[in-house]
């Protein structure tokens, strides 16, 4: 039997596990995705267990290249809508149905064991999140250190262009305040979270989707804290698509420490004590370069500073979006 804390741990080594597979089958697309995985958890073997795993384990330096993005949105084009007899949904009745998935990757302790997610997050996973015979609203992710100013600014651009504001750390500590003392799931989540680490890339993406189904008429939707490692955007590309934009609120580590400390003092959030600081400093620094330079590539992200007053990094993110979003149409009116 484990202790709370021994469980927590060996719950994070396998996720991370996980997510480094899942990272390294995104990268690499191998055809047969099944001998890839085995190759994996032989490799996870030899290392020494899930715990001797880093992210980049299972990207090997001969990779090929990813084939290009060419559908709208740059989301990948479903393989086939499931047109045959059964209960799966045929031609007319709702384009949902997505792509062929891989079987899940057994993991010897799963955090979706004893919660009552898994039902509806297969059928997540199995169907689209947005109906595709609509436009997509327009996605933007607000990326940035700790501290950055990310809820702020997310606030403001959803009142501003009357989009939804999407704040994953909020949506988390929502369910933790709702789930943590009954659900042996968001009792760990907790306990991860109070860490400074990251929340498992599953729950995570799951609460997102439950949010873009939730408000499926909305405008737009601006994401507060994601991506925060690369999976997270292969996963969300994935399954959802691509952002049409990414804002990179650039602080200096001395203003960001400076601004966490005088939350604690205001708000009492249990992830800003000293360790957890540390810790969502450290991993922000080690993911962004990944993060950035993958939509730098793709012309996704612009930079903006963000030491400096909240309304002038206002007034710059105001011009970026009408430039990115709306160049060749009107703005909408400010609300
Ligand atoms: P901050 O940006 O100051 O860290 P947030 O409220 O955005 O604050 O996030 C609080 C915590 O919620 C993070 O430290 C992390 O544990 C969890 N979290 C937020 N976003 C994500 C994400 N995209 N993936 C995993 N965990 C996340």
């Amino acid at each position: 039997m484990f202790s709370a804390a021994k469980q927590g741990e060996s719950f994070t080594y396998t996720c991370w596990s996980r997510q480094s597979m899942l990272t390294g089958l995104m990268y690499h697309r191998p055809e047969d995705p099944l001998a890839f995985l085995e190759n994996c958890l032989q490799k996870t073997r030899e290392l020494g267990g899930p715990e001797c795993v880093a992210w980049d384990t299972f990207i090997m330096p001969d990779r090929k290249p990813l084939p290009p993005i060419t559908t709208a949105q740059g989301k990948k084009a479903p393989c086939k809508l499931d047109s045959g007899p059964g209960p799966g949904p045929g031609p007319g009745l709702g384009p949902y149905r997505r792509y062929d998935r891989l079987p899940p990757i057994q993991a010897q302790f799963s955090i979706e064991s004893d919660s009552d997610m898994t039902e509806s997050s297969g059928l997540i996973q199995e169907y689209d999140v947005f109906d595709p015979l609509k436009p997509r609203p327009h996605i933007i992710f607000i990326i940035g250190g700790p501290g950055s100013g990310k809820g702020t600014q997310t606030a403001k651009i959803a009142a501003h262009y009357d989009f939804e504001c999407v704040s994953v750390g909020e949506i988390l500590r929502n369910q933790l305040l709702q789930h943590a003392p009954s659900d042996r799931k968001w009792e760990l989540i907790a306990q991860i979270i109070a860490n400074g680490e990251l929340a498992p890339q599953e729950t995570t993406i799951e609460e997102l989707k439950h949010q873009f189904i939730k408000k499926q008429d909305a405008k737009g939707f601006i994401v507060d804290g994601f991506p925060r490692e690369i999976s997270q955007v292969f996963t969300f590309e994935e399954q959802i698509g691509s952002p049409d934009l990414v804002i990179l609120l650039a602080c200096s580590n001395q203003q960001l420490r400076q601004r966490l400390e005088k939350r604690a003092l205001q708000q009492g959030r249990p992830d800003d004590n000293t360790h957890a600081i540390e810790k969502r400093l450290e991993t922000f620094k080690h993911n962004i370069t990944l993060i950035a330079k993958y939509y730098q590539e793709r012309g996704l992200i612009i930079r903006v500073d963000a030491d400096r007053e909240e309304d002038d990094i206002f007034t710059d993110i105001k011009a970026i979006v009408k430039e990115k979003l709306f160049s060749n149409k009107e703005e909408p009116p400010a609300l």
